[in-house]
């Protein structure tokens, strides 16, 4: 079977002075992991590969380059989903880790759990050995200006984060060689985030879902909207019953009309369509395309 590969690096109001940073970000990922999709790696080594080269790159809001909390710290958030068992790992509001989505890999292979927390999860982190970064490796400059810039601001709220300062959540969705599905997401969430919130991304079914039967998908946007309507599951379910593009179109819509939301998905159903949409100003995202290789852009509502 054909693989399939496609990647987001946010939604929101990306300012046209940061586009070529979110394309290139993007298109390098794809860049870098189709190769080895047509060379045979699954599509959950290759979700897990492209959300890794997003979270080391500084543009986004996930492992380098993420949102500090309330109390100036980078709280982290990861899912890793496999289509072809529903298996999935995930942790939340982890500290100083630079590639989350490697964590929740790891917790994937745990015999009894699969979404863990906070302190729990590092320490089991820690029993294996996972490497733990300085802040230093995940703080940018311009996250500790915009943090200092809003941190006492009574206007600022959470659900219109970006307007002075955006950057975005980043995911991946791939199909391999043998036609299984895989998604995953990574975030360093809100800016100004209570500690402990989490939202959308690490929690199964919301920030991304993958089945074989259906689909699999990424979500971003808004967490606190996205979890109540299980924004990528939805998405899932949709893609049973229609074209991929329409299915993603209407779960936005489901997303805006029953909670107000705002956020975008990107996936790929069973019969291998691309999906794609949001209801944010833009979204940032790049897909394999057959005869242009990779096509990257930043879809403008
Ligand atoms: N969904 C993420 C969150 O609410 C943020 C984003 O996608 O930009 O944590």
């Amino acid at each position: 079977m054909q693989p399939m590969l496609i990647v987001h690096g946010g939604a929101w109001s990306i300012p046209e002075s940061l586009h070529e940073a979110h394309i290139n970000g993007c298109t390098d990922a794809i860049q870098q992991v189709y190769p080895a999709l047509q060379k045979g790696i699954s599509a959950l080594d290759a979700v897990e590969e492209a959300v890794c080269i997003l979270e080391e790159d500084p543009t986004f809001d996930a492992g380098r380059g993420a949102f500090l909390n309330s109390e100036g710290e980078i709280e982290l958030d990861a899912i890793i989903c496999d289509g072809k068992t529903l298996n999935f790992g995930a942790v939340a509001a982890i500290k100083n880790i630079l590639h989350p989505v490697k964590a929740a890999k790891l917790l994937m292979n745990h015999p009894e759990h699969c979404f863990m927390v906070g302190e729990g999860a590092q320490k089991f982190l820690r029993t294996r050995n996972f490497p733990e970064v300085g802040i230093e490796e995940l703080l940018t400059p311009r996250e500790l200006e915009f943090y200092h810039k809003i941190k006492n601001d009574p206007h600022f709220k959470t659900r219109t984060p970006f307007e002075p300062n955006p950057t975005g959540t980043v995911g991946a969705v791939a199909r391999d060689l043998q036609g299984n599905l895989a998604a995953a997401t990574s975030t360093g969430g809100t800016p100004r985030k209570l500690p402990g919130r989490v939202g959308d991304s690490p929690v199964i079914g919301a920030g991304a879902f993958a089945d074989n039967r259906t689909g699999a998908v990424s979500a971003t946007g808004y967490g606190e909207s996205i979890m109540k309507v299980l924004l990528s599951k939805l998405t899932c379910d949709e893609f049973e019953k229609k074209p991929a593009m329409k299915a993603a179109q209407d779960a936005i819509h489901i997303l805006q009309a029953r909670v107000n939301g705002l956020g975008g998905v990107v996936g790929i159903n069973s019969a291998g369509e691309y999906a794609f949409f949001h209801n944010t100003e833009y979204m940032a995202m790049a897909y394999y395309h057959e005869k242009k290789k990779v096509v990257a852009l930043i879809q403008s509502r």
